[in-house]
């Protein structure tokens, strides 16, 4: 059982939360706080229920040095400004500043750590660091889901050593909707995959060949699958390399009974970003390349997900940030809002796509990982969680 914040007496005690507020941050300005105000759930739990917040987190890659242009000050000073809570900024994440800090809070401030990265330490897990971060505090709270994957001192290393820890909102709904995914989807279960290459989710498919009913494959992934087929996939973007393995994976698929379903027709173009074209075969002709998923493949993966009960969509049909080639990607993301299914997103461009097509508030969870959501499916689980596990 993973245990949440609402299985921990808070009151009175020094809070440690990991959160995962790596926001984009322009001449000292946050340019989007998305993922802070996504946070503000389990940070106010933490204060409304009497404990002492500090919340810590990385920005950017510092790689181990202190350097000012990932200083977290403008996420404290943005937080102020926006009045979400009284936010006190601490300039150090483990020593003296910080137990003074914690030592003398004030029960309606939350403090605010200096990026956790600012020493090599955090992607290493030394023990002795996790010690010193994990030092002043009597309880570990994890609500950072995207970087969950990693074994990390703030994620992995301060649990390790910590008795009373739990995971926050954020990382408990990522948990039920995967855990629910993996270990009892209702059936039939549809998933969609699509993105650049075959090579980032040989291990998502090799899971999923385990677990749904059908897999429909869009974006450049298809390419190779094509190909594999002895299909024309002209000038399309194909991983040669990877012939062997899409091989074995129709091989299980056709075992295991899982239908591969691959476009039927394209939509095409001479030249990355050049004039779109309906190619209505499945063969793409030698000097065209394919860039979105076409008409009547639309259709028929909307066929074959008009039955599903579970969805799991990761990657774009196409390259949906040019909207000439952005079609299949938000016919599929609108559709798929719509049905009376568990429809589960990760993946960031997956994200941004539900987002554009104004569909998000429709879907059952949209992950906040990509990295982390990609291992979960892999794995069955992730390292910053299992340790929470009881
Ligand atoms: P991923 O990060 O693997 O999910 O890949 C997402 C990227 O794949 C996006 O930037 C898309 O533009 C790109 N993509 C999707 N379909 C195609 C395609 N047919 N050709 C080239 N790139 C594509």
């Amino acid at each position: 059982m993973l245990k949440t914040l609402k299985d921990i007496d808070l009151k009175g005690k020094k809070v440690f939360v990991r959160v995962d507020f790596n926001v984009p941050v322009k001449d000292g300005v946050v340019t989007d706080d998305t993922r802070i105000r996504e946070a503000l759930k389990t940070i106010k739990y933490v204060t409304d229920n009497g404990g002492f917040a500090t919340l810590a987190t990385h920005l950017g890659r510092p790689k181990g040095e202190k350097n000012p242009k990932y200083t977290v000050k403008p996420v404290a000073d943005h937080i102020n400004g926006k009045g979400y809570f009284k936010a006190v900024f601490v300039d150090d994440c483990i020593g003296k500043s910080v137990t003074e800090a914690v030592n003398n809070q004030k029960q309606d401030t939350v403090l605010i750590l200096e990026n956790l990265r600012f020493y090599p330490d955090e992607e290493k897990n030394n023990p002795e660091f996790s010690k010193n971060l994990a030092a002043p505090f009597d309880v570990y709270i994890n609500d950072a889901f995207g970087t969950s994957h990693r074994k990390h001192a703030s994620v992995y290393g301060i649990p390790s050593v910590m008795q009373n820890k739990a995971a926050g909102f954020l990382l408990e709904k990522e948990a039920l909707y995967f855990d629910r995914l993996l270990q009892a989807p209702e059936h039939p279960f549809s998933a969609v995959l699509g993105g650049a290459k075959v090579s980032d989710k040989i291990g998502v498919i090799e899971s999923l060949l385990e677990r749904a009913d059908n897999i429909l494959i869009g974006g450049a992934m298809a390419y190779t699958f094509l190909k594999y087929k002895g299909i024309g996939v002209g000038k399309s973007l194909v991983e040669e390399e990877l012939l062997g393995t899409v091989e074995k994976v129709l091989k299980k698929a056709a075992d295991k009974g899982v239908e591969i379903a691959l476009p039927v027709d394209h939509i095409v173009s001479a030249e990355f970003g050049g004039a779109p074209e309906v190619c209505g075969v499945q063969d793409i002709p030698a000097d065209r390349m394919g860039l979105d998923i076409g008409p009547k493949t639309i259709e028929s993966y909307k066929k074959m997900l008009s039955k599903s009960k579970t969805i799991l969509w990761n990657g774009p049909m196409g390259v949906f940030e040019q909207p000439a080639y952005a079609e299949g990607t938000f016919a599929i993301a609108k559709y798929a809002a719509e049905l009376d299914a568990t429809v589960v997103v990760g993946g960031g461009d997956s994200v941004a796509a539900v987002n554009q097509a104004g569909v998000s508030d429709k879907i059952s969870h949209i992950s906040t990982g990509g990295g982390a959501s990609l291992e979960y499916l892999e794995y069955g689980s992730l390292p910053g969680i299992d340790i929470l596990r009881g």
